[in-house]
């Protein structure tokens, strides 16, 4: 059994020696949640379960030793970025280089001093703490805190070739305010961002599915990713995201629609075949938002049948 997180950053101490995991614990437990494992084995699973922000790894263990168990966590891209502290008697410079070859970020010989300890780790959590905001941040939007045209396209890789595994179908959503210019021109600038910002909020409460997703694709445009959903659905969605900017009653006092921010959405779907990519999806909705502009705004298209 695994303790649940409670809210601080967690250490997972590995050592097959109880007395070393006690004056770990001694040293840690004031400022850090910790976990424990005494074998290679249980780590990995706690290491799976917990995903801690750092482990302190020991080298000799009975069957599973701490060179192994990285080994393991670092070829697992979902595990990879956890920093891994040895802390070891293995004291020779071979040892040392072994352990940091394998990508842990330090190597603490045994006996070790509680203090030194404590800092080593504490300067390897700030680390992974701005290393994580950083890699969140690479993936929004900076304005509207939605994801970025970056994270889009990730996305949208990985749904399609999931997608085209499982023979489901997945539907994209292109979405433009219409007449932002003018808003823009009327309004000023800030109160387009404003106005984006709110644009993107009202698009995001309209998803309901976990797997759904949102970003900013560029200026007043976005795009959504609805994994699993067929273009009855994706008319669901895109209706309920009119309804809702509509009630976010947000007033555009120079557009030609009535004198409220509207929107003009693009839907494709498709089921992808392995050997194509999104591309065909992605021009899909661009042309059918197209050809809801054409025909007046403020109005969803759903393209005709495509074969991706
Ligand atoms: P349409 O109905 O055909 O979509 O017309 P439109 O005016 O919305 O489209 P157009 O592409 O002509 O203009 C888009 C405008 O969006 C122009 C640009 O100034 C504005 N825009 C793009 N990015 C931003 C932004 O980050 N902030 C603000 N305030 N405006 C932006
Ligand atoms: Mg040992
Ligand atoms: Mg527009």
């Amino acid at each position: 059994m695994t303790p649940e997180h409670d809210g601080r950053l967690m250490i997972l101490l590995v050592d097959d020696a109880p007395t070393n995991i006690q004056i770990l614990n001694e040293t840690l437990k004031d400022e850090y949640q910790l976990f424990f494992a005494t074998n290679g084995r249980d780590a990995i699973r706690i290491t799976k379960e917990s995903m801690p922000d750092l482990i302190l790894l020991d080298v000799i263990m009975p069957e599973m030793d701490g060179y192994e168990v990285c080994r393991i966590l670092k070829a697992d891209h979902l595990l990879q970025n956890i920093p891994i502290i040895f802390i070891t008697a293995m004291n020779q410079q071979e040892d040392e280089a072994i352990g940091l070859e394998l990508g842990a970020l330090d190597y603490i010989t045994k006996p070790f001093n509680p203090v030194i300890v404590k800092l080593r780790v504490r300067n390897q959590i700030e680390l992974k703490r701005q290393r994580d905001l950083l890699a969140r941040l690479s993936h929004l939007d900076g304005l509207t805190e939605i994801a970025n045209r970056r994270s889009l396209n990730e996305a949208l890789e990985r749904e399609w070739r999931r997608g085209s595994r499982s023979q489901k179908p997945i539907s994209l959503l292109m979405i433009d305010i219409d007449y932002f210019k003018m808003y823009n021109d009327s309004c000023g600038h800030l109160a387009g961002d404003d106005c984006l910002r709110l644009v993107a909020q009202g698009l995001k409460g309209a998803l309901g599915r976990a797997a759904d997703f949102i970003g900013r694709y560029g200026g007043e445009e976005f795009l959504a990713i609805l994994p699993e959903t067929d273009e009855s659905g994706a008319l669901v969605v895109a209706t309920l995201m009119q309804k809702h900017i509509s009630g976010v009653d947000i007033p555009h006092p120079t557009s030609p629609l009535g004198g409220r921010i509207t929107l003009s959405i693009g839907i494709a779907t498709a089921t992808g075949k392995r050997e194509q990519n999104c591309e065909c999806l992605l021009n899909a909705a661009d042309k059918a938002l197209y050809q809801a502009k054409q025909e007046g705004r403020n109005r969803i298209v759903a393209s005709q049948a495509i074969s991706c």
